[in-house]
């Protein structure tokens, strides 16, 4: 049989991980000469050594668990042998004590992208429509098909057209406290850079979130000769909101919305397909990393790579946002630590206790989190799930931290905290709010998620994985664990591809196959 391989994260740790396809059966003898008294799934762990009852279970040297019982060296160790521990407190945690030695800047490194008057830099030149109400999306939807078949033609340089549809914008408490966040989201949304500054919104009429409301004077700018008869708001330059709305008196029938969204549309195309791409640095990157249908093996080899590759992406002066709460929470005192400073600190301690209070008020608590698909790979817990989780972060210090669905400022950079759910959709949705013009999703049980409106870099965990769906992963980090790659050899094709791909040169599997999943808003305020 092949040789038996087990990945250990750190000498402190008493369990280590079973990397061989298909696991190791029972009676097998690991080259360190212990015996394994049960089988133990691939990405499974084996004790290492006695364990006694109550005694600490640990992982990336941490412990992930206390024994419920008496474990024997060898043995498989599976969620039901662990208790979980209690979330650490937020008080008392170490502020901006970890100085990670500053890296040389990594000059030289270019993309072609699409430059924003705003000083934004998109990685794709797409035209999208905002919607403030799920009710026009149907509209919206046969709109966009007439626009792809009868316009689009015509404007070879425009790569999409996507419709910004949602479940918001009535029926909801809108002045309830957290409705800002839904609000706040859509709004950044129509801004994200791939969408080249131009926002057209189409609205029903009596829904409670007015386009007025949803893009106030001022929130947006207008990159047309119209801005240049715009009014002067507040020291602001504004222009007239393009709006479509559906019950002005002006349609007769249905055809009538659909012509004037199409008469509309042919103006943003017009500037959208005058756009050229240019040589950019690569600091105009904003990469957003998350990770979904984890297994023990994210932890090893996927999220490892994706922290090197954030480092060289921080080194090369880029913006690279992290999340996921729930997933994070456990490695608070990490986080905390690594801060820039005692403001970046005190700012995410502010959103996990936010989520602390918004998961209480469910009578749930961040052990929610995990997947009968993460136990079935081999995560026992979230503890184990987020310190797997948080590599992905890499090693450079924390500059900042947004709040879910705000935009990061002009001017911010480096390795930012964006604080979302971890439920894949809504933390894209959310990232994409924030200015996302990148995304890199790593995965061990497999998802062929994608998002319309940004390119999204799909990493493998493991080479059976990326064997199977060899048309829906775009890297291959399972190779980490096969011993044929290093975590900086991965860390560093992720990086040329993230060029390539920002760039238009190449296409992610998800843009091959027009694979998509649905905007998905954060609304915890009521909904009536
Ligand atoms: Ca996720």
């Amino acid at each position: 049989m092949t040789q038996p391989l087990t990945i250990t994260m750190h000498p402190g740790d008493n369990v280590a991980i079973v990397a061989n396809d298909g696991g190791l059966p029972a009676g097998t003898v690991l080259t360190t000469g212990l015996l394994l008294r049960d089988k133990v799934p691939q990405g499974h762990k084996v004790a290492l050594e006695d364990i006694t009852a109550d005694a600490p279970v640990r992982r990336y040297n941490v412990t992930i668990g206390h024994a419920l019982k008496a474990i024997a060296a060898g043995s498989w160790v599976h969620e039901r042998l662990l208790k979980l521990p209690a979330a650490r407190e937020l008080t008392g945690l170490p502020v901006a004590t970890v100085r990670p030695a500053p890296q040389a800047p990594l000059e030289g490194f270019t993309f072609e992208g699409y430059r924003n008057a705003d000083g934004s830099v998109g990685t794709r030149n797409i035209f999208a429509i905002t919607t403030t109400v799920q009710c026009v999306a149907g509209v919206v939807d046969f709109a966009v098909q007439r626009i792809k078949a009868e316009l689009l033609p015509r404007f070879p340089n425009v790569d999409d057209v996507v419709g910004l549809e949602h479940t918001y914008g009535c029926g909801v408490a809108i002045d309830a406290p957290g409705a800002e966040i839904p609000i706040r989201t859509l709004r950044n949304i129509s801004l994200n850079p791939n969408f080249g500054g131009e926002v057209m919104v189409v609205s029903l009429g009596c829904e409670k979130l007015q386009p007025e409301r949803l893009m106030p004077p001022g929130s947006f700018a207008i990159v047309d000769e119209r801005s240049v008869a715009g009014r002067l708001e507040g020291g602001v330059q504004t222009a007239a909101l393009d709006v479509v709305c559906l019950q002005a008196e002006q349609h007769v029938g249905f055809m009538s919305m659909v012509e004037s969204i199409l008469a509309q549309a042919e103006p943003h195309l017009v500037r959208l397909n005058a756009r050229t791409r240019t040589a950019v640095p690569a600091s105009e990157l904003v990469v957003g990393v998350q990770c979904g249908g984890s297994d023990a093996f994210s932890g090893v080899t996927a999220n490892p790579a994706v922290g090197f590759c954030t480092d060289l992406l921080v080194r090369a002066g880029a913006t690279v946002m992290f999340s996921e709460t729930t997933e994070v929470r456990d490695g608070i005192d990490q986080l905390t630590s690594r801060a820039a400073n005692a403001e970046v600190a005190n700012a995410m301690i502010r959103e996990m206790a936010w989520y602390d209070a918004y998961l209480g008020r469910g009578q749930a608590d961040r052990s929610a989190n995990t997947t009968p698909g993460n136990k079935a790979g081999g995560l026992s817990n979230i503890v184990e799930k987020a310190m797997g989780s948080i590599v992905k972060s890499g090693s450079a210090p924390i500059s900042g931290v947004l709040s879910p669905g705000e935009k990061l400022k002009p001017g911010q950079r480096g390795l930012i905290y964006a604080a979302t759910p971890a439920s894949d959709f809504i933390c894209g949705t959310l990232q994409l709010a924030a200015g996302m013009n990148l995304h890199v999703f790593t995965t061990g049980r497999g998802t062929p998620y994608g998002l319309a409106a940004c390119p999204v870099i799909k990493v493998a965990t493991r080479s059976d994985l990326a064997r199977r769906w060899h048309d829906l992963m775009d890297v291959n980090a399972g190779r980490i664990a096969d011993g044929a790659a290093s975590i900086e050899d991965v860390g560093w094709d992720l990086f040329r591809l993230m060029l390539d791909v920002a760039s238009g040169r190449k296409k992610t599997w998800a843009e091959h196959w027009k694979l998509h999943n649905a905007l998905v808003l954060f609304n915890p305020a009521p909904v009536t």
